[in-house]
């Protein structure tokens, strides 16, 4: 094939985030709430990613984050985008050689310090692989540094329904659901009454009664609805039950997509999971995703079916409910708008 050739090719063919020539720059008006939108769950990597991220971000008219990112990468950010932010304390990942537990213990410490009021404890089932179990004496220094500093945890336990059934089938390896659940469940019973964010509607979405009974059981619990091909994969698939339980737990879902900002990953990258996460929430779209779901074949990919949530849904989603949550652990975002 000849370069001429193989770059039309490539031109004509969709890229993984706009298979359906979607205009990702076309205008949309920012969403329709009282107060500055937060996106509450965002991974910005690097301090040179954060002004093309804040231009896509802002393009769908969102300027305020709680984000994950690396400390040294962390002072950086808060001088470019000064109030915009807030850091939830992480590990340095790839770190887990010999005393990483105190070295994770100071890293909360020094977040502490920069005034972050949330750490996160990534549970995922690669974790259990690794032998870590957030309910053990190993972590708990972990949990009660936090704790004993007013933080909120924030943690991520389970992994897509396809993945147990594909990467995860080795029990043996990975453990059950029904074992991660368990060791969560181990430790929000051991710390009733704090601050407590879900990632990825914990971890479930395909299982909604699962997290009916979970918010039932334990009032302090939050969820985030982030991800993206996830989330509109699994919702769009129970629409209807989805919208029914973010209205009814509408006092308790915080927004966020779970955008990962890397040196490969465009403004149209960017955008199309802010388009997705949009069209999902406040209209009733119903066609093709844009994204391509690798984890569905390529004749079955998901039917987008946008879940038109009412307004004062919305206001909570967007806005209300991540202050509330910041504020349950004396912290805020700049509410004014920029
Ligand atoms: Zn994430």
């Amino acid at each position: 094939m000849t370069t001429r050739n193989a770059l039309a090719r490539s031109a004509t063919k969709p890229s993984e985030h706009n298979r359906t020539g979607v205009d990702y720059h076309a205008p949309m008006p920012r969403p329709k709430i009282n107060g500055a939108p937060i996106d509450s769950h965002v991974h910005i990597t690097a301090s040179r990613h954060g002004m093309e991220w804040f231009d896509a971000a802002r393009h769908y008219g969102f300027e305020r984050f709680t984000t994950m990112t690396p400390l040294e990468e962390a002072v950086e950010l808060q001088r470019i985008l000064p109030g915009l932010l807030h850091f939830i304390a992480i590990p340095k990942w790839h770190d887990w050689s010999d005393g990483f537990i105190e070295r994770w213990r100071q890293r909360i410490a020094d977040f502490h310090q920069m005034g972050s009021r949330i750490a996160k404890f990534w549970f995922a089932p690669p974790a259990w692989e690794r032998g870590w179990r957030l309910d053990s004496d190993q972590f708990r220094p972990l949990l009660k540094e936090a704790i004993s500093r007013g933080m909120a945890i924030m943690t991520h336990i389970g992994d897509p329904e396809l993945w147990y059934q594909t990467k995860y089938a080795d029990a043996a390896k990975f453990g059950t659901r029904d074992d991660h659940y368990r060791m969560w469940e181990n430790v929000l019973q051991e710390y009733p009454g704090v601050p407590w964010l879900a990632a990825h509607l914990a971890g479930n979405p395909e299982n909604l009664s699962l997290l009916q009974r979970l918010l039932d059981r334990y009032p302090n619990l939050y969820m985030d609805c982030s991800a993206t091909k996830w989330i509109v994969r699994d919702l769009c698939a129970r629409r209807d039950e989805a919208r029914e339980f973010f209205i009814r737990n509408q006092d308790r879902i915080i927004f966020g997509t779970d955008l990962v900002t890397g040196d490969q990953r465009d403004w149209d990258f960017l955008a199309s999971r802010f388009w997705s996460h949009r069209k999902l929430w406040e209209t009733a779209y119903v066609g093709p995703s844009p994204i391509y779901d690798p984890d569905l074949p390529d004749d079955a990919q998901p039917i987008f079916r946008g879940l038109a949530l009412p307004d004062d849904c919305l206001q909570k989603l967007y806005h209300d409910n991540a202050l509330k949550f910041l504020s349950s652990v004396g912290a805020t975002l700049c509410d004014t708008p920029r």
